[in-house]
C-alpha cells in the first residue's frame, strides 16, 4: 500500500462501493489486498500458467504464457501506480485478474468460441474475466466467486458490449453513459498493452518469426535500438535485444506518467467522480507516443499474428475448440458430471451452451488438447 501518498482521486477502502456479499473487513490487509490475495489464489489464476499468450504454450519454455504476461502487466501497472499516487493494490489485483476469462489457444480461442456462441449470447473474454470472479470460482462457504469489490470488478471489465452492459446494472451504466472508469482501471489496462506489445516483440524476435531488419522500420524500436548498438558496439545480440526492450518499455511507462500528471494537472479533478466524468481518460500516454505504439501494433499485427506458422497453430486451435463445443452440444453425456449438473439446471439452450461455453473457456491448452484427444482419436480407443 502507497499509504500517505495516496491521490485524492485514487481508490481507498474507506470509499469502496463494497463487495456484492458484505463482509467484516481484514484485519491485517486492505480491500484490495484482499481481492489480489483471492485471485493469487484462485484456480482460474493457476490455470494461466498453461494458456497461450500468442505461442503455443509447450513449443518452448522461454515463451510468455498468461500467466507470466500477467506478472509483468502487474509489475508495470504497480511501478506507475506508485509514480502517480494511485492505489497500488488496487491496480495490482486488476492486473492480475485481467486475462482470468481467456481461452485456451489466445485470441484464436475466444473468437472461434464467440462465434460457437453467437445464437447464445456471444463469448466477450473480458466478460468472462468477470463471471470467474463473480461466479465460477467455487472456493468460499457462502458465496459463489471471489466476492471481489466493486473497483476490481469494474477495473476487469475492460469493454462490454452494450446489450451486456445493459445486464450489469451499475457495473455496466459506464459503457452506456460513456463514462471512464477509475483511474486504477485505466492504468492497468494500458500496462496490459505496455506488456503485451513489448514481449510479442522479444518472444517474436526469439521464434525467429520477425528480424531485426524489419523492426528497424518501427520507431519505438528503432530509436533505442540505434543507442544500444551505438553505445555498445562489440555487445551480443542477446544482451543488445533484451536491453532495446527494457528500454522501450521504460520509455512507455516514463511518457504515461509524465502524460497522466501533464492531464491531471490539466483537469485539476477534486476527486474520483472527477476522473469518472473527465471527456477522456486522464491516464495515457502522450499523442507522439500513441501513434509509435499504433505504428507497432500494426507491425505485430501484420508480421507476428498473421504469421504463418501462428496461423496453423490459430487454424488448428480454431478446430479444436469448434469441434468440442459442438460435440459437447451435440451430447451432454460427454461432459464430465460436474457440467452435467450445471447443464441440468439450464431449462433453456443459451443456458446450456453457456455451461459448455464455461467448461471450454476453463481448460488450458493443454488440457484442450487432450479432451479433443480423448473425443477423437481412434487411438483411445485401444
Ligand atoms: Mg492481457
Amino acid at each position: 500500500m502507497n499509504g500517505g501518498g495516496l491521490a485524492p482521486w485514487a481508490a481507498r477502502d474507506e470509499t469502496s462501493r463494497g463487495r456484492r456479499h458484505p463482509e467484516p473487513p481484514p484485519r491485517l490487509r486492505s480491500e484490495y489486498q484482499r481481492d489480489r490475495d483471492r485471485i493469487v489464489h484462485s484456480g482460474a489464476f493457476r490455470r494461466l500458467e498453461y494458456k497461450t499468450q500468442v505461442f503455443v504454450n509447450h513449443v518452448g519454455d522461454m515463451f510468455r504464457t498468461r500467466l507470466t504476461h500477467s506478472i509483468e502487466v502487474a509489475q508495470i501497472a504497480r511501478s506507475a501506480a506508485r509514480a502517480l499516487g494511485l492505489n497500488e493494490d488496487l491496480t495490482e489485483a486488476i492486473a492480475l485478474a485481467h486475462d482470468l476469462g481467456h481461452t485456451p489457444f489466445g485470441h484464436a480461442g475466444q473468437d472461434t468460441l464467440n462465434r460457437c456462441m453467437k445464437d447464445y449470447g456471444g463469448f466477450e473474454h473480458n466478460l468472462q474475466s468477470l463471471r470467474v470472479v463473480d461466479e465460477l470460482e467455487e472456493r468460499y462457504a457462502d458465496f459463489d466467486g471471489l466476492n471481489l469489490t466493486w473497483e476490481t470488478r469494474e477495473g476487469i471489465l475492460k469493454h462490454c458490449s452494450p446489450a451486456n452492459a445493459r445486464r450489469l446494472g451499475d457495473l455496466g451504466e459506464r459503457f452506456l453513459q460513456g463514462r471512464q472508469p477509475g483511474p486504477e482501471a485505466q492504468l492497468a489496462n494500458l500496462a496490459d498493452e505496455i506488456a503485451y506489445n513489448n514481449h510479442d516483440v522479444d518472444d517474436g524476435l526469439r521464434a525467429g518469426l520477425i528480424t531485426v531488419e524489419q523492426l528497424c522500420d518501427i520507431d519505438l524500436f528503432a530509436v533505442q535500438y540505434r543507442r544500444v548498438a551505438d553505445a555498445w558496439p562489440g555487445i551480443s545480440r542477446r544482451r543488445l535485444l533484451h536491453e532495446v526492450v527494457r528500454r522501450m518499455i521504460d520509455s512507455q511507462v516514463s511518457d504515461l506518467v509524465e502524460s497522466s500528471r501533464a492531464a491531471i494537472a490539466a483537469a485539476a479533478p477534486h476527486g474520483v467522480e472527477d476522473v469518472r466524468t473527465a471527456p477522456a481518460p486522464l491516464i495515457g500516454f502522450s499523442e507522439a507516443m500513441a501513434k509509435r505504439n499504433l505504428e507497432l501494433k500494426r507491425f505485430l499485427r501484420e508480421h507476428l499474428y498473421r504469421h504463418y506458422r501462428v496461423r496453423r497453430m490459430t487454424a488448428k486451435a480454431d478446430r479444436i475448440v469448434s469441434a468440442l463445443f459442438e460435440t459437447f452440444m451435440d451430447d451432454e453425456l460427454l461432459l464430465p458430471p460436474d457440467y452435467q449438473d450445471k447443464i441440468r439446471g439450464a431449462r433453456e439452450i443459451a443456458g446450456r451452451a453457456r455451461v459448455v461455453a464455461d467448461y471450454i473457456a476453463g481448460m488450458t491448452d493443454r488440457y484442450a488438447i487432450g479432451e479433443y484427444e480423448r473425443l477423437f482419436d481412434p487411438a483411445g480407443l485401444t
